[in-house]
């Protein structure tokens, strides 16, 4: 994977935007975190290279919340008005999700990002797999809202398996390539 045209390698701080509950920030639906504790992601840390946040929050949803799934298709299908996001009980919490997205993509635009760190099978986050809708712990080969948008303009999402290779896509701006 390599930086696309239009960028401006090399010449500008290079940031990552990385899902909160993945530096340990009790964000998840359940009050809790999954923190990766890596070694290269704690050194962005410290040289302020990492922008952290959460879409369900800043789309002003509670800690804790109920589990959400996107039903009738994926991040993208929301985004375009043609699938929803709801809880389990059937209430739509949509609004929230693309109005965090949204969110996500001005921090990005803002900070000149251009890769995102994001917690795998999130309906906001996921950017491989998420749940089907059916709350059942199935899932399919789909992202979620805010993976959506974000990959709508351009922006390079990684899962947090994948961050070695995001880390390898960060520096090869940083060396101009
Ligand atoms: S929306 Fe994303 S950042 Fe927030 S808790 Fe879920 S996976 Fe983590």
């Amino acid at each position: 994977m390599t930086p696309r045209a239009g960028h401006k390698p090399g010449n500008t701080l290079t940031r990552l935007l990385v899902s909160a509950c993945l530096l340990g920030d009790p964000v998840r639906y359940d009050g809790h975190s999954k923190p990766l504790h890596d070694e290269d992601l704690e050194r962005l840390l410290a040289q302020g290279r990492v922008i952290r946040f959460c879409p369900e929050v800043a789309g002003g949803l509670p800690v804790p919340r109920p589990a959400a799934e996107i039903q009738g298709g994926d991040g993208a299908a929301v985004i375009a008005g043609v699938a929803r996001v709801r809880i389990r009980e059937g209430e739509d919490v949509s609004d929230r999700f693309i109005a965090g997205a949204k969110r996500a993509l001005e921090l990005c635009r803002q900070h000149r990002i251009t890769a995102a760190v994001l917690s795998e099978a999130s309906p906001s986050c996921g950017s491989g797999r998420i749940y089907d809708g059916s709350f059942t712990r199935r899932s399919i080969v789909a992202s979620g809202v805010t993976t959506a948008l974000l990959r709508q303009h351009g922006i390079e999402v990684f899962n947090q398996h994948q961050l070695a290779v995001a880390l390898n896509y960060l520096s090869s701006y940083r060396r101009g390539a």
